[in-house]
């Protein structure tokens, strides 16, 4: 069962105290053990069409830690459809803690090597999985598309306090770009995980060039996806410890990172409501 609304946490610090900034966390890795955040809130209505068109097989696409992969598959398990994750890169045995959940959760993989997943969308590869699978619904990589921000808008519409900022993780844009187009007065800012190029141009891609109320902080990937540094770890166990919450390393973390960081070095004026978005991606085997 999903549980939504999420509760909202204020944070206590003496820096907050100190920058006369409050910030909030959006306890949205609360939705659910496995189905977590922003993977919930972009599958949402993917399901909804889904079933719509009464198609019982969801076809989606990522790497072998995705989170996107984990909650499909623990979605697909408990609202009845039948899951197929095309995987990016060779099978490697043992499988990932991730891909060995989600094949308990019931998903079957296709493994595509680095060189040919590019080339997930052509026809040629969506018919052989038509052929192999019979009729499906396809989400994309990440669960990034027009049914993820409608989801997505939903979590920021729950959100019953005043701020200013809203501060999320990003990795293909879609939170952020579902969050720009809820709120339009306000202004969002994605920390971006990857060190990848045209994120920007994603963005447009997503929500138009209407929407200008948005940013892409660069400066918090560490490295990139799925890098860490001895720096992150420590902050992820000092935030838990005096704020009882559990960042996961790719994307929470280096966004809260983030916001503490641009906090201490004065970049939101005095008085700042800051709400961050803890997207959820906790993976629990
Ligand atoms: C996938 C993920 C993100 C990135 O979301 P995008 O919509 O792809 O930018 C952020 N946080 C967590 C915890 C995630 O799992």
């Amino acid at each position: 069962m999903i549980t939504v609304p999420t509760p909202l946490q204020k944070i206590e610090s003496e820096l907050l105290t100190a920058k006369s900034v409050t910030l909030y966390v959006k306890r949205d890795d609360l939705t659910h053990f496995y189905i977590q955040g922003n993977k919930w809130r972009k599958l949402k209505y993917n399901l909804e069409r889904a079933r719509e068109l009464k198609c019982n097989t969801l076809l989606t696409f990522g790497g072998p830690k995705s989170n996107h992969i984990y909650a499909t598959a623990a979605a697909g398990k408990e609202f009845s459809f039948k899951t197929i994750g095309v995987i990016r890169g060779y099978e490697n045995l043992p499988l990932t803690s991730t891909l060995a959940f989600a094949k308990e959760q019931g998903m079957e993989f296709v493994f595509l090597s680095k060189s040919e997943y590019p080339n997930r969308f052509s026809d040629s590869f969506l018919e052989q999985m038509k052929s192999r699978f019979g009729d499906f619904f396809m989400i994309p990589d990440g669960g990034t598309n027009e049914y993820a921000l409608k989801g997505v808008g939903e979590m920021v519409d729950e959100i019953e306090i005043d701020f200013a900022v809203l501060a999320v993780g990003m990795g293909t844009g879609g939170t952020l770009a579902g969050c720009a187009k809820a709120v339009p007065g306000k202004s969002v800012i994605g920390f971006s995980s990857l060190l990848g190029e045209g994120l920007d141009e994603d963005i447009k891609k997503l929500i138009g060039e209407d929407y200008s109320n948005w940013t892409i902080n660069k400066d918090y990937h560490f490295g990139g996806y799925a890098k860490m540094t001895g720096e992150l770890t420590s902050f992820i166990t000092s935030f838990q410890a005096e704020h009882g919450i559990l960042l996961e390393p790719v994307y929470t973390s280096k966004m809260m990172f983030g916001v503490m960081d641009l906090i201490s070095k004065d970049y939101f004026p005095k008085g700042t409501n800051i709400v961050a978005i803890h997207t959820g991606g906790l993976q629990r085997a």
